[in-house]
């Protein structure tokens, strides 16, 4: 049988969709482009956004239009939170919970269109097991996310994710160095680690998250490893020594901050004080004065008032953070934040916009300064993809800078020194490749003075 995926979300739903394409082709099935002629669609999705229903009608009726005697499963968060809306939605064959996401193989033996759609969905009540998952970047062969935590113990109030997703559960410590050799040897040559609460990891056996970054950093594999987002309460002092002193780990964080106002922050049900993450930030950048790092930001939470934005927006403002990820608030059913916005209105939609356009205008700022005070300075990037209109490579250096660079098409996509001349728009820096990179270490920055690595 032919089968494509479409996945929706984030970078662990992508490495999920692999892990289940992996699935179907040891089980004897052939995976197809979405969009191409297919026996089954199955659609991997996401609950963040509103218009997840919205999105999940589109995409089945773009693969019904190719393909109008396809079984269309549906599987993944929204599935998972709102199985009878979807089983509602016409076309759909099927509908899989987080329990039964890989096991799909083994509960349809026979991927018919079904008159009445089925619901496999349990509850996630208790422990549940951890499924391995990786995946590449659709666009690049250079870069693979390897799925290190899932679920989350956290009650932030916006937050669906607990409820779709389960308890917190982890990759085995002793298998982490096998998965990093694996990926090395497949050729890859940079490791994204993820988790839905990364920071949270803690092993069957007792080992954080610490544990996992000390022991990838003393096994000096040759990839590079970035973190993926982490909760500010459980980046600690110790994960970001390591990290600078490593000539495996980027300097590079994400880190959410979802509000500067510590009312709100309180109300969000965060962990941390603003005063706290004010210190984190400065505290990386004392230690990695050429990081790159990105924030999260909520703007339009149910009590958050004028003055609660502008002390949002004033400490971003101050803040050395290179980038944000703004999101507007949107009532998630079941969580006490929607309760607050139904008790209290909640914030019109069109301050909502408002404050989410300023924040944006801020980050469009942030980056600007931060690839400027890169300009001058060496980096080393791995090259991703090339216009051949142009001629120009695209890749990403250590600390999260777009480059761009002029190469031949048939330059061997590793890991070259950069040096970084100008902006070019406010998407990238220009810059040249150094004929004799392969002198210098792989992943620093020159201006970092504290780190003496070589190849
Ligand atoms: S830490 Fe908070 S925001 Fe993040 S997944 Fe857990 S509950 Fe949601």
């Amino acid at each position: 049988m032919n089968v494509s995926f479409y996945t929706l979300g984030c970078k662990l739903n992508y490495a999920e969709t692999s892990q289940l394409q992996s699935i179907f082709e040891r089980d004897g099935h052939s995976v197809v482009p979405f969009g191409q002629p297919t026996d089954a669609v199955i659609i991997n999705t996401c609950t963040v956004t509103e218009n997840a229903d919205k999105e999940c009608r589109q995409i089945i009726r773009r693969a019904l239009r190719v393909s109008p005697e396809a079984f269309v499963g549906v599987t993944g968060c929204y599935a998972q939170l709102q199985p009878e809306e979807i089983a509602s939605i016409e076309g759909v064959d099927a509908v899989f919970g987080a329990k039964e996401k890989f096991k799909i193989t083994s509960l349809i033996h026979n991927f018919r269109k079904l008159d009445t759609p089925h619901c496999f969905v349990d509850e996630l009540d208790g422990a549940l097991d951890f499924v391995e998952a990786q995946s590449t970047e659709s666009d690049s062969r250079t870069r693979a996310f390897l799925k290190l935590q899932d679920g989350c113990d956290y009650k932030c109030s916006f937050c669906t994710i607990p409820l779709a997703r389960g308890k917190s559960r982890a990759m085995d410590f002793a298998l982490i160095p096998e998965k990093i050799r694996a990926l090395e040897a497949s050729g890859y040559h940079e490791v994204v680690l993820s988790g839905i609460n990364l920071g949270d990891y803690q092993a069957p056996t007792g080992e954080t998250f610490t544990d996992v970054v000390r022991q990838i950093d003393e096994m000096q594999t040759r990839l590079r490893v970035r973190i993926s987002s982490i909760e500010p309460n459980l980046l600690t002092r110790e994960i970001i020594e390591i990290i600078a002193q490593s000539n495996v780990f980027c300097p590079s964080f994400h880190i959410p901050l979802q509000s500067g106002s510590p009312d709100v922050l309180r109300q969000m049900r965060r962990r941390y004080k603003a005063e706290y993450y004010r210190d984190l930030i400065e505290t990386i950048k004392d230690y990695m004065p050429s990081a790159g790092i990105g924030a999260d930001v909520i703007v339009g939470f149910p009590t958050e008032t004028d003055a609660h934005f502008e002390k949002t927006f004033a400490m971003l403002h101050e803040l050395p953070v290179s980038y944000l990820h703004v999101f507007s608030y949107s009532e998630r059913e079941n969580t006490p934040a929607a309760e607050l916005s139904a008790l209290t209105g909640g914030v019109p939609m069109h301050v909502r916009a408002e404050r989410s356009k300023r924040l944006r205008a801020l980050s469009a700022k942030k980056k600007f300064e931060f690839y400027q005070s890169q300009c001058g300075t060496e980096h080393t990037v791995i090259p991703e993809q090339r216009n051949p209109e142009t001629g120009l490579w695209t890749g990403w250096t250590e600390n999260y800078v777009r480059a761009e660079f002029a190469g031949a098409a048939s330059l061997v996509q590793a890991p070259m020194r950069v040096h970084l001349r100008e902006l070019s728009g406010a998407e990238t820096v220009l810059g040249d490749i150094l004929e004799d990179s392969s002198l210098f270490s792989r992943f620093r920055a020159s201006d970092v003075s504290y780190i003496p690595i070589m190849m």
